[in-house]
């Protein structure tokens, strides 16, 4: 942990990209401290120079894994406050836990030792949307849209869809065996693309 002044001159606590974090209740911690700055417009003036390059260049100790989708609104670093080598980060349309997501997550736990997983699903999800709604998509696309639509089936609105995929992901990830291997936690959780708020499942 490290303090630094926000645009305030109040102290806070942050990740230093040097400090390897073992304890997920921490890391999540750090999440949680980083959507409240955000959300009060009290995020940290820091970032991106030639010093925090410096610092990085001989490794990386993320602190969590961020899984989430690509929606350009939905952009984890600036609405979790932090800035590189904090979060290890998976996007993909729908924030879906196929083969290459899940084989990310298991670098990430096993070599950079991260001890938390979070599956960030957002409110107007198009992705979800296309799986609720159906219909013919172009063969890579249909690909996400297939892994996502058995996990919605008796969903009554697109949102409950989101939260459906959501927690079926993180299924997905707690039932991997180098996740569990590793003992690292995984959790959900919910980005309201207009409030801007990170709610944890
Ligand atoms: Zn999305």
């Amino acid at each position: 942990m490290s303090k630094v002044i926000n645009n305030e001159n109040v102290t806070v606590n942050v990740h230093n990209p040097g400090e390897l974090v073992s304890d997920w209740k921490t890391a999540l911690q750090y999440l949680k401290d980083g959507n409240k700055r955000y959300l009060e417009e009290k995020t940290i003036a820091r970032n991106t120079n030639a010093e925090d390059r410096a610092e990085l260049k001989s490794g990386q100790k993320p602190f969590a894994i961020i899984v989430t989708c690509s929606d350009s609104r939905v952009s984890p670093e600036i609405f979790f406050d932090h800035k590189l080598g904090d979060i290890f980060v998976i996007r993909n349309a729908g924030n879906i836990a196929d083969s290459t997501a899940l084989g990310s997550i298991e670098y990430a736990v096993e070599h950079l030792k991260s001890p938390l997983v979070v599956v960030v699903g957002h409110s107007c999800c198009g992705a979800v949307t296309g799986a609720f709604q159906g219909g013919e998509y172009p063969s890579n696309l249909k690909t996400i849209i297939d892994e996502i639509t058995p996990e919605i089936s008796g969903c009554g609105d697109v949102d409950e869809a989101i939260h459906s995929n959501i927690d079926s992901v993180v299924k997905k990830i707690q039932e991997n065996e180098i996740v569990k291997e590793m003992g690292a936690k995984t959790i959900g959780a919910y980005y309201d693309i207009e409030s801007g708020e990170v709610k944890f499942k």
